[in-house]
This record gives C-alpha cells, structure tokens and sequence, in this order.
C-alpha cells in the first residue's frame, strides 16, 4: 500500500537537509558571547569597551536564568504565518517582562563585579527612569532613533530588550517559524541582522546564516546573496591585511551596502555579534570606502558616541 508522505516526513527522509532556523539557547549564548568578546579583547585596541560590553553580558546571563517562560499568541503566529510575515515584530511586542530584566541587570553591574564607578551614575540614571520613559527609549532604539542624551543608556536597554526577545524566540518551534519576503530581515521580529556566520557542525554545516541582533535567531541565506539587497551581483569581500578571514566585510555593488561575514570555518569560536564588536578596525577601513555599513550592532552606542563627546 503506497502512503502520501507529509512534507515534515520528506524532510526526514532527506539526509542532506540542512535546518531553515536556527532558534537561540539562552541559557548558553549570552555566557558564551561574553567568553568570546574576553576571549578577543586580549591585544585589541578597544579591550576596555570589550571588557565592559562581556559585563553588560554576564548580567545577560544572570537575568534569563529567572525570567519565568513567555506566552505566546497562538492566533497571532497562525496570522503572521498566513502572510508570510514575521512572527512577532519587536516594536510592536514589547514584553513587559523587559523591564525586570533590566532591573536585575543593574542590580548585577552595580554590585562588586559589576562595572567600575565612574559608570555608576549611569546605571542610577537608569534606575532612576519610570516604565513609561524606559518604554519610550526600548522603542526608539529598536527603530534606530538614538538621541544624544540616551547613547550611554542605549546597550543596557537594548541588551534587557535582547534577554526577553531572545527567550521568546527560543520558546517557538522552528516549525511556527514562517518563510518571510524580504528575506533580509528575521523571521521571527522583523530586525535587521547585525551579522552573517558560516556554522560549523551538524546539518548546519558550510550554510550562512544571518544572525538577528535582537533575538539572535538564525535563518539561512545562501552565500552568492548580498543578506541586505538580495542581489546576487556584485558581491565581494573586504578585509585587514594580515588580520585572517574570520571575519570579512561583505559588499554589495548593487545597494552599496556592507555587513560583516563571520567564518567558523576559520575560527571554530566565531559569534557573529562578539566578533562584529572586536573587528571596529574594520569598520574604521569601510568607513574610507564607498560602501555603508547596512545595519549597527544593538551594543554599540557608546563606542560611537565616545569620539563625538571628544570632539566637542
Ligand atoms: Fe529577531
Ligand atoms: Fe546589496
């Protein structure tokens, strides 16, 4: 008797099938970012901010461990699914559960491991902020609206926003997650990714990925492809004489854009977002082309307000 396979059942028949998704392990990747980022701060020009971004990291990884699991809106996913959109756009779902996690986040970076004291006042400020306010900025910086006065608080929110963004992506099945169009922005909350990675081990293998800034879910994008445009013409790569090819900046004639393509083939520990931070040479040399960077790493505001307030 001959049985019509369910598509999930061709898949599994499939041995040279690769995942789609990748969804994020929170209880692993924030400990594992800030290992990478100590791990390339040793000899780097900016160590210090390194050093300061793996804390803000740490704390990361002392908050998911007691945010207590999300719910989610089986109706809205079925919705988002039918129109091939993402799940769940971060600006327009913002946990309240954020807010707690920013709270323990600075109970951590205030303590005796915490940051130095010249940050301290900072954090105060922070502290000092009411829900609506907090609110007010998560949204701002999620649609790349920085104002002056907010650079320095910018990586503490957007690193709270990342917690519970990143625990409600690891909470769906790859199953729930839809194939969008463009397939330049992530599937499950609409960010733009802050880098590509070619994985190591496994079915993902060989495969580029575009890794989400806000909720680090990966989805898969062939490599000819520039991951901001599409266009399969024109790409190339960039990088620093003598610096490897672990991380290599990837332009696209077409849109004139570049994001930086993170090779674990050449460095087994590569993370895209740690090794995005650790390479700013790099973007230092891109800022003397004519290509533009096509989307900023969520940690990064201090690092570029700092020469500004120099400046003035
Ligand atoms: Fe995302
Ligand atoms: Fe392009």
């Amino acid at each position: 008797m001959q049985r019509i396979l369910q598509p999930g059942e061709i898949e599994a028949l499939d041995h040279t099938s690769f995942p789609r998704v990748i969804l994020p392990v929170p209880a692993g990747l924030f400990a594992e970012r800030a290992a990478r980022l100590r791990q390339l701060a040793e000899g780097n020009p900016i160590a210090d901010y390194l050093q300061f971004v793996a804390k803000i990291m740490d704390a990361q990884h002392e908050a998911v461990a007691s945010l207590s699991p999300p719910e989610l809106d089986a109706a809205l996913i079925a919705s988002a699914q039918q129109h091939s959109m993402p799940l769940l756009p971060a600006v327009e779902h913002i946990a309240s559960a954020w807010q707690e996690v920013l709270d323990a986040m600075l109970d951590t970076l205030a303590g005796a491991e915490g940051l130095p004291a010249p940050l301290q006042p900072l954090l105060q400020e922070l502290r000092g902020l009411d829900t609506e306010a907090r609110d007010d900025i998560a949204r701002k910086l999620l649609q790349k609206e920085v104002a002056a006065r907010h650079v320095g608080m910018a990586p503490f929110i957007m690193a709270a926003l990342q917690v519970t963004f990143t625990q409600r992506a690891a909470s769906l099945s790859v199953q729930d997650v839809p194939y969008t169009d463009p397939a330049t922005i992530c599937p499950v909350c609409a960010s733009e990714p802050v880098a590509s990675v070619i994985r190591i081990g496994g079915k993902a293998a060989g495969h580029r990925y575009l890794h989400c800034g806000t909720c680090a879910c990966e989805w898969q994008m062939v490599r000819v492809k520039c991951s901001h445009c599409e266009s399969t013409k024109g790409i190339h790569y960039q990088g620093i004489d003598g610096a490897g090819e672990a991380v290599l900046a990837e332009t696209c004639d077409e849109c004139g854009s570049y994001r930086k393509i993170v090779n674990q083939e050449k460095d087994a520990l590569a993370d895209p977002l740690a090794d995005d931070l650790a390479t700013l040479m790099l973007d230092l040399l891109m800022s003397e082309t004519r290509f533009e960077r096509a989307s900023p790493n969520p940690l990064l505001f201090v690092a570029v307000a700092e020469p500004q307030e120099e400046n003035s």
